[in-house]
């Protein structure tokens, strides 16, 4: 197991030629402290756990000293947002400390360890190059709990705090997450260099990407549409994932997107409760253009805005239109599978989607929780209402679930399973326990006034989600009042 110092980094994105980053080195901060580490995400490092209490640990992810053998640079990238063209935009606030082995993860089995809030880069633009605690937490919190789903995602080895206070709508403490991937190469990484002109960087960055993260495409009879096709692919598979499980992302800009298919970029997210289909979770989008119903068509509508970058080294327009097509079919196998696993249904009927149908209806006017609605599911009895009892209380219109809850049963019985295999089997996939926003946000009080042990506690629920953790019942409750108000926005 290594140190932070005996880290293996091997600086591949250095690589690069220069126009691709800037080299830097992060700005320190006053008399950092740890606030949260994750053991899980260290061991994809091979990184000692131990390293957690050291001064010298929190001084390095802090941006405070540079662990040895690192090369910290900070990326350019452009993109859409909110539909618009934005132009530059890049790390700013992100600095990129290297890459090194991440044993038993897929080709080429790298991570690299990136730290967000760590002062101003030369794409910082309007910023100040920080992150305030708040969201750092957010962040850290929900990529952990995201890879417990199982859903593909960065993840978070910890967040480290100081003092030092930078201004949002109030002044805030603020904070840097260090964050791992593969790779942090975005959508934007690529429309940057095609809104340039810049048809030579275009194919180093694709080239780049083939090589190291899509090795198997390279002997495709054209590389480019095949990685345009597996990158559409992998993106309506995330989707299709977020939607399963009630996630929204909030801000889906291209510069968002990773190009690994990743969920990445953690800012306003939330996981539906009270079920609504039109749900916003981001306070800054009042149109919804990231709603939880638009989500499927903005992860196509930005794979499209994929598909214009790479035009130049696909070929041509129809080539890339055929690359573009699996999305839609990728999207609906993928929810319809996970539906049908939700619903704990393991064969295919032609009336499924009326059922699936009329059970969404239902949730929407029922304004039913979404977490609670498949949990409970799961342990209904095939042959006995009257225990529905708990799942029923979610619903204010109870005749209309009874309703609903005959034709399940009927389409339950074309299935000879038992009631307890498939509960097993409902409860394994569809989680008891996600980071509802009112839980980070106790969580993040409590860090404010330096108590951290509440996001260490949380963060042990959310990694086994789909257990039953009798002593943390509470944790899958439903929000309390005051949890209404709670608003998050694109201040982070
Ligand atoms: P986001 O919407 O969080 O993905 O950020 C969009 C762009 O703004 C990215 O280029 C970020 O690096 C940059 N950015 C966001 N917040 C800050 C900040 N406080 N300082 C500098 N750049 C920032
Ligand atoms: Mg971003
Ligand atoms: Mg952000």
């Amino acid at each position: 197991r290594h140190c932070i110092d005996t880290l293996p980094f091997e600086n591949s994105f250095a690589s690069l030629p220069p126009a691709f980053y800037t080299r830097l080195m992060p700005t320190p901060v006053p008399s950092p402290y740890l606030v949260c580490a994750s053991k899980s995400a260290a061991a994809l490092i091979n990184l000692d756990t131990e390293q957690f209490s050291t001064d010298n640990f929190v001084q390095t992810l802090a941006g405070n000293r540079t662990p040895a053998g690192s090369d910290p640079l900070a990326a350019v990238y452009s993109g859409h947002q909110f539909g618009v063209w934005a132009g530059q935009l890049g790390d700013g606030r992100a600095i990129l400390l290297g890459d090194v082995p991440a044993p038993g993860t897929s080709s080429p089995g790298t991570m690299e360890l990136q730290l967000k809030g760590s002062g101003l880069t030369p794409y910082s633009r309007m910023g100040d190059g920080r992150a305030v605690l708040r969201s750092s937490i957010r962040e850290f919190l929900c990529s952990e709990a995201m890879a417990a789903l199982g859903i593909p995602t960065s993840r978070a080895l910890c967040v480290t705090g100081s003092d030092m206070r930078v201004m949002r709508e109030t002044p805030e403490t603020s904070a840097i997450a260090t964050r791992m991937a593969p790779t942090f190469v975005r959508f934007g990484s690529f429309e940057h260099w095609f809104y340039n002109g810049r048809k030579e960087e275009l194919k180093i960055l694709a080239d780049y990407v083939i090589d190291r993260f899509y090795p198997e495409l390279c002997d495709a009879a054209n590389p480019y549409h095949a990685l345009l096709s597996e990158v559409t692919r992998r993106t309506a598979h995330l989707i299709a994932q977020w939607q399963a499980v009630g996630f929204m992302h909030g801000v889906m800009n291209t510069d968002n997107m990773s190009i690994l298919g990743q969920t990445i970029d953690y800012g306003p997210f939330g996981f539906m409760e009270a079920f609504d289909i039109r749900h916003i979770c981001n306070h800054s989008d009042p149109q919804g253009r990231y709603s939880y119903q638009m989500q499927p068509r903005i992860g196509e509508w930005n794979c499209y805005a994929l598909g214009q970058a790479l035009l130049p080294l696909v070929g041509d327009v129809e080539t890339t239109k055929d690359a573009l097509q699996v999305y839609q079919p990728e999207y609906e196998r993928t929810l319809s599978q996970l539906l049908h696993a939700k619903l704990g249904l393991q064969s295919v009927d032609v009336d499924d989607d009326g059922l699936i149908d009329a059970m969404f209806i239902l949730m929407q006017n029922n304004h039913v929780d979404f977490t609670l609605f498949f949990r409970r599911l799961g342990d209904l009895r095939i042959d006995d209402p009257s225990q529905d009892e708990a799942l029923r209380d979610l619903f204010l219109d109870r005749p209309a679930f009874d309703a609903w809850a005959v034709q399940y049963r009927t389409r339950l019985r074309q299935e000879n399973r038992r009631d307890a295999e498939r509960k097993a089997a409902m409860h394994a996939v569809n989680p008891k326990y996600v980071l509802r926003n009112y839980l980070a946000q106790v969580a993040i009080e409590k860090a404010q006034n330096k108590d951290f042990s509440e996001i260490a506690r949380l963060l042990d629920v959310l990694e086994k989600p789909f257990d039953e953790q009798p002593e943390n019942e509470k944790y899958a409750n439903l929000p309390p009042d005051w949890a209404s108000q709670l608003e998050v926005s694109c201040s982070s």
